[in-house]
């Protein structure tokens, strides 16, 4: 059935902006996009030829995007597991599959499948009661950031701990649920790797962006980022190492910790696109996005190499009013994502401001 031919369609988990953004992609590749969302009106569904209105894991909904779709992709990791068990089940591929998700919604599987697979992290240990985090912190050593095993994204659902006796305390306010506890990493620069695997294997690799947060959201992202050769490679080895060992397919968004020393820690990655890869969309002749679509298609996968210099800033809450002016700004490539209601923090759009590259 690979390569899918244009007219068929691609199933989608979500609508918010990314499958938007993956839905835009896969039209202009002559495919057919069928979305499956809880929410009525939300961004993906305005552009796409079907829209499955249920919960994710509702067994209807599920049945009937699975005899819409030729093949069905998520945007977000959070995906419950038995909603792709029943896809399996119903027979229609699912990309990236069962595995990437289920190692992704866990922290602890993440970190112990990303050392398995020689792409290292800081050292970690989980708890799922009060004294086993403190057991956990006292090993671990100070300061230490408390995280939810599952479920926290923008940086919420996490703690840190400066002290011993904190260590209670803060598992209680993160809900007594599962946690792991992670070890500073002491790092100099954030940074990212978007990756590629297709179907026959082969892995295409984007350049590194250096990523800027603040308050656990992303703001801004520069690529291609300034790196060492040595650094580049690292990180490429790195992509290579994780795609191979889930047996990937579709594109991964791989975030790095650049440490004092010049080596490189994985923080986490996500089994989709990724914010940090937007840059993309005008800084290279195939985006994340097509890639991603060409990915799960079984496709060739399209190039990877830089032709601009594009600084990203995500729009978040009310600063996507300034649209007008971003919009007469030259060298700016505006992209909104048509959410209805702003709300402080929310992600609503995002500029790419273009420059040659250097040298
Ligand atoms: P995460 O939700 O894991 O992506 O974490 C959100 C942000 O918290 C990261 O982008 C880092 O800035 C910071 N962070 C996460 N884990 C650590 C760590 N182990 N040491 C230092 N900073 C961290």
């Amino acid at each position: 059935m690979f390569p899918l031919s244009p007219g068929s369609t691609i199933g989608i988990l979500g609508g918010g902006q990314l499958g938007r953004m993956l839905a835009l992609a896969a039209a202009r590749l002559g495919f057919d996009v069928a979305i499956l969302e809880p929410e009525a009106d939300a961004p993906a569904t305005r552009v796409s030829a079907h829209v499955v209105q249920t919960a994710y894991d509702d067994p209807e909904g599920l049945k009937a995007l699975a005899e819409l779709a030729d093949v069905i992709t998520f945007e977000f990791e959070n995906v419950p597991a038995a909603a792709v068990a029943q896809l399996a089940v119903l027979g229609v591929p699912v990309a990236p599959g069962a595995r990437a998700l289920a190692v992704a919604q866990d922290r602890v599987e993440e970190k112990t499948f990303l050392n398995d697979a020689h792409a290292p992290t800081v050292r970690f240990a989980p708890a799922n009661s009060e004294a086993e985090a403190f057991a956990a912190v006292a090993t671990i050593g100070l300061p230490a950031l408390m995280k939810t095993r599952r479920e926290g994204y923008d940086g919420k659902g996490q703690i840190w701990v400066e002290q011993l006796a904190d260590a209670g305390p803060a598992f209680v306010s993160l809900g007594r649920v599962p946690v792991v506890v992670e070890a500073r990493a002491d790092f100099v620069r954030e940074l990212s790797i978007i990756a590629a695997r297709g179907r026959t294997g082969e892995i295409e690799v984007y350049p590194l962006a250096e990523n800027h947060h603040s308050g656990g959201i992303l703001r801004r992202s520069l690529a291609p980022a300034s790196v060492s050769d040595a650094l580049a490679a690292q990180a490429e080895q790195i992509a290579h190492r994780v795609l191979t060992a889930l047996d990937y397919v579709g594109v991964i968004g791989i975030e790095l910790f650049e440490l004092a020393d010049g080596r490189l820690l994985v923080n986490e990655f996500a089994p989709r696109v990724h914010n940090t890869g937007h840059w993309t969309q005008d800084g290279c002749q195939v985006d994340q996005f097509e890639q991603h679509i060409r990915a799960v298609a079984g496709w060739p996968l399209g190039p990877t190499n830089p032709l601009a210099r594009v600084e990203m800033l995500n729009l978040l809450g009310d600063e996507v009013e300034t649209w007008l002016k971003l919009a007469g700004e030259p060298d700016t490539r505006l992209h909104l994502y048509g959410k209805r209601e702003i709300k402080p923090g929310r992600k609503m759009g995002h500029v790419n401001r273009i420059s040659p590259l250097r040298g």
